[in-house]
Formats: structure tokens, C-alpha cells, sequence
């Protein structure tokens, strides 16, 4: 399950798959504020990374304290094909009414101005938020996808490719149904 479409000069790629084995400069994790390797897709990118990830995530920890929802650190990707790890916190769902869509907007935003930052031109993104922080896919999606195009038509030209991999083929439906709702408006 794949699906493609250039963005200028950028390629936004959809796909389904594990995003521990991706081949691209960095991998995005939907991390915890102590950035710990709990479970979910955290639990799985400490685990292929190995210790150097976990205790990179620890020092950056202990030295700026606990991450705030909606900002990003990087670390080294430790044995992960991916050469770097990007970690942000997305939201917690409580409903809608708590500035969960502008905060979700803010960890993606974070992730890419990092990867700018850090002349990265080749980004990976998990579904954040959308399991145990249970936010429900069809708006995550929307909201991922159309932040992701807003920062590209703000800085053109700059990323070579940004990747979604999807971890079930309802999460890929989801985000490739809106991506049409979004493309569709030109
Ligand atoms: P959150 O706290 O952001 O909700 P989770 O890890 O619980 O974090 O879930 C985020 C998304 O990552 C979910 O859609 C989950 O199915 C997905 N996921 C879990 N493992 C992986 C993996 N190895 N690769 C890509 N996505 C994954």
C-alpha cells in the first residue's frame, strides 16, 4: 500500500509499514514528556535503535526536564537505518475541546523546522497521537497532512521527501481519504 504525489519539489508519500526499518535521515517518535520508551511506536523505535537512543533521550531529558506537548529533540538513531530520531509529543484526545488539533498542528511543525534545522532532507512520521493518546485517525490525519503541506509552501524546495508509514491498513485509508479531501482544494 503506497501512494505518492509531489509537492513541488518535495515527494509526500504514503504507505503502510513499520517505520523502524525506513531508509530515510530521520525517523519522528510519538514520544512521552520524559521520553521514556513506553510502548506503542516509542517502545518499538527504543528497541531497534538500542541503547543509544534510550540514553541520549535520557540525557536531553535530564537536562531540559520534561517535554512539553508539541515541541521536538532529536538523538543519534543508534542501530536504526535511520541516521537520526526526532521525538515529539503529540496530544492526548480529551475530546476536541482542549487545543488538541493546534497542538498536533504544533508537534508536526516542530519535527519539520528541527529537520530544517538540522539540513535533513528525508523525514518519516508516524500516525502521531493516534493510539494510546487516542486521537481519532480521520482528524489526525487531516490535520498531519495539511500541516505538513502548509510548511512545504512555506519553505519550498528544501525537503526532498516526507514519509507517513502507517502501521494498519485503516490508518493508510484514513490518511490517503484525506489527503483527497485536502488535494481537492488545491
Ligand atoms: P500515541 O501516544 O502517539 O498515540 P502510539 O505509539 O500508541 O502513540 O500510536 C501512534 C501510532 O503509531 C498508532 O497508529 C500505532 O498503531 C502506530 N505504530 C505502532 N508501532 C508502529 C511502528 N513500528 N511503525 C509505525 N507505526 C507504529
Amino acid at each position: 500500500m503506497r501512494f505518492e504525489v509531489d509537492m513541488g519539489k518535495t515527494k509526500l508519500v504514503l504507505l503502510k509499514g513499520d517505520i523502524t526499518v525506513e531508509a530515510v535521515e530521520a525517523i519522528v517518535n510519538s514520544a512521552n514528556p520524559e521520553l521514556t520508551p513506553g510502548g506503542g511506536v516509542s517502545g518499538a523505535i527504543h528497541r531497534a535503535g538500542g541503547p543509544q537512543v534510550t540514553d541520549e533521550a535520557a540525557r536531553i531529558r535530564r537536562e531540559r526536564g520534561r517535554l512539553r506537548t508539541g515541541e521536538a529533540v532529536i538523538t543519534t538513531g543508534g542501530n536504526l537505518p535511520a541516521k537520526w530520531v526526532i521525538h515529539t509529543v503529540g496530544p492526548v484526545w480529551h475530546g476536541g475541546t482542549k487545543g488538541e488539533p493546534e497542538l498536533l498542528a504544533k508537534a508536526y511543525r516542530s519535527c519539520l523546522a528541527l529537520a530544517v534545522e538540522k539540513g535533513i532532507k528525508t523525514i518519516a512520521f508516524p500516525s502521531i497521537s493516534t493510539g494510546v493518546y487516542g486521537y481519532p485517525v480521520d482528524q489526525a490525519a487531516e490535520i498531519a497532512l495539511r500541516t505538513v503541506k502548509s510548511f512545504l509552501e512555506g519553505n519550498p524546495g528544501i525537503l526532498k521527501e516526507v514519509r507517513f508509514v502507517l502501521f494498519s491498513d485503516a490508518d493508510f485509508e484514513a490518511y490517503r481519504a484525506a489527503w483527497k479531501r485536502i488535494g481537492a482544494e488545491g
